[in-house]
């Protein structure tokens, strides 16, 4: 009996992995087939697999079965294939697996909350089956992805973003703990759907669910007082909110912080590569939600830390959203989260269109996080270009079409190059494969980059849990993308890169998490006693990196 327990434990199970000597002490003969096969081999069956699957939503459910069976081989598949593994266990296709997820549902993964639970949080807290989680994320599925109000079957968002913490920084599978919140939804489809899993009526008042919110953080802190909080996909206006009213607690918000530290250590290096000199820069963005402003919050601070007062640095940015330039004496009523950024210099004049504001402002690069697909056309960006190179003919435009999936996206990586002559510094939220272009005589292949949000939590989230921070500062946030910035190796930088290649991001992360964690100590909110500090500090940053490299998981047997 002992040894069927053995393989039934995902944790312990190592499928035909298992030793002569394990299989007779543990009672495995004859349990598992003859052959001893190595991590690789299984990891080689298991592509072959996800391969020959149709469908993305079926490599999924195919991955999500191994995940269940046997954990050492689902990271190992993930960590040695994350370019062709992410967009399965995450965006993409887990929206897709949100929206189906009252069918494709067959076991619990996460924990479930609804808000008339609200009495037994701490229990509920309690019976997660390992001990001491130290990240959880959490969402209310308000608004997931792109895809709106998905009610509990957001779940699947939680769930695929710690997959990643333990992929790309390798926190232990067994620390994670996802969680969503059941405030009820918005959404029809689902309320009407026999099979819905999540509470049938209509999601609760804001006042409502931030009550509960206040009662989730408590309990969280009581049970698991060194957990890490991630918020994950809660509507805009609320996830400004928490991040503000619980920013003494140890929590963070991907969608607002770690968007952007990521875009701002994009722009860092595309500010290096441009040519134009900070003080000409000037932003455009597209959008101005959660991520917009998160980007501009964040870049703003890179300017106010390179010497700028907060008027001069804020003033370099201007946001459009559905109803043109952000302003002050617009006259709607601005959500609290656009005031910082509202514009008052625009003399009573209405800037309806984008290409009104680009005349406006002659940007020197231009940001999309508008969720709206090919809103950069080729007069919008060639009048970028224009006002780049009124400046000096050696400078270049930096475009950044951010939304996702790819069906969202701005513009393509090819319009941005052609429309530009070659000289766009560019990078995406969805990936884009290298261009070939011909000019003149001369053959020139141009590459891209994806600003993906995974070369920054999975690092900001270990540097945290590792420095035993009580909470997340501005400092530690900021420093995960000036020290993503510096990560850039030779080769990357020969190529014109501003981000590192994405199988390089588990040494990202433990880079980011290093520096995290060394703000940490700077804020005075690391509780590592003082000794660990002094004996690392005598060796530099080398002897961290190697503590750091030891305390993170990397399935092999
Ligand atoms: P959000 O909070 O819903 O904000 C969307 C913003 O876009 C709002 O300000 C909205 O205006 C504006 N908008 C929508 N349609 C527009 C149009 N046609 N013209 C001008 N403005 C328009 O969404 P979000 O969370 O910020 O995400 C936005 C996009 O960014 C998504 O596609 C997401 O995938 C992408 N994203 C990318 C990354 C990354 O690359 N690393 C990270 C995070 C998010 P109103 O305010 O007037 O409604
Ligand atoms: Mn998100």
């Amino acid at each position: 009996a002992a040894g069927y327990q053995v393989l039934r434990e995902p944790a312990w199970n190592k499928g035909t992995s298992f030793s002569p000597d394990e299989r007779i002490s543990k009672n495995l003969t004859g349990l598992i087939p003859h052959v001893l096969e190595s991590l690789e081999t299984q990891c080689m069956r298991a592509l072959r697999m996800i391969n020959s699957r149709g469908t993305n939503v079926d490599k999924y459910l195919y991955l999500s079965s191994i995940k269940a069976n046997n954990t050492d081989l689902f990271y190992r598949l993930l960590i040695d294939n994350v370019e062709q593994m992410m967009p399965l266990v995450y965006t993409p296709t887990i929206g897709d697996v949100c929206l189906q997820y009252s069918t494709l549902y067959t076991r619990p993964e996460a924990l479930y909350i609804s808000i008339k639970q609200r009495k037994s949080i701490k229990t509920i807290l309690r019976n997660w089956p390992y001990k001491n989680p130290s990240i959880c994320v959490v969402t209310d599925g308000s608004r997931i992805l792109g895809l709106g109000d998905l009610g509990v079957n957001g779940v699947g968002i939680s769930i695929g973003k710690l997959a990643l913490y333990t992929a790309a920084a390798g926190i232990h599978p067994e620390q994670t703990l996802p969680i969503v919140l059941d405030c009820g939804t918005a959404n029809e489809t689902n309320l009407a759907d026999p099979l819905y899993l999540g509470l049938r009526q209509k999601r609760v008042s804001t006042d409502v669910a931030l009550e509960f919110m206040d009662e989730f953080m408590a309990a969280v802190k009581e049970v698991y007082p060194d957990m890490l909080v991630q918020f994950e996909d809660f509507e805009t206006e609320k996830a400004f909110q928490y991040l503000e009213r619980y920013k003494l607690e140890k929590c963070f918000n991907d969608d607002v912080q770690g968007t952007g530290a990521v875009i701002l250590a994009g722009y860092i290096g595309a500010v290096n590569l441009s040519g134009v000199p900070i003080e000409d820069q000037r932003l455009v963005f597209m959008g101005a939600g959660s991520a917009g402003v998160g980007v501009a919050k964040q870049v703003m601070e890179y300017y106010t830390r390179r010497g700028l007062s907060e008027q001069q640095a804020r003033d370099k940015f201007y946001l459009v959203d559905t109803k043109g330039l952000v302003t002050k004496d617009r006259g709607d009523r601005l959500a609290e989260h656009k005031k910082l950024f509202a514009r008052s210099d625009n003399n009573g004049h209405q800037f309806q269109t984008l290409e009104e504001v680009i005349e406006y402002v002659k940007p020197t690069a231009l940001i999309g996080l508008a969720a709206t697909f090919g809103v950069f056309t080729e007069s919008v960006v060639r009048a970028l270009k224009i006002s780049v190179d009124a400046g000096g003919l050696a400078r270049r435009p930096i475009l950044f079409p951010l939304s996702n999936p790819l069906t969202k996206a701005e513009c393509t990586f090819e319009q941005a190059v052609t429309w530009t002559e070659g000289t766009v510094i560019f990078a995406s939220g969805s990936p884009f494969s290298p261009f070939t272009m011909k000019n003149h005589d001369s053959i020139t292949t141009y590459y891209p980059n994806q600003g993906n949000n995974v070369y920054v939590f999975p690092g900001l989230g270990l540097g945290a849990i590792l420095a035993k921070a009580s909470r997340v500062t501005d400092a530690m946030v900021y420093i995960s993308a000036a020290a993503l910035a510096d990560c850039l190796n030779s080769e990357e930088i020969k190529m014109g890169l501003i981000y590192p290649k994405i199988e390089r991001v588990r040494d990202a992360s433990v880079v980011v998490a290093r520096e995290v964690m060394k703000a940490a100590r700077r804020d005075g909110v690391s509780k590592l006693p003082e000794e660990a500090w002094v004996e690392w500090e005598e060796w530099g940053d080398v002897a961290l990196t190697a503590w750091i490299k030891k305390q993170v998981y990397d399935p092999r047997w």
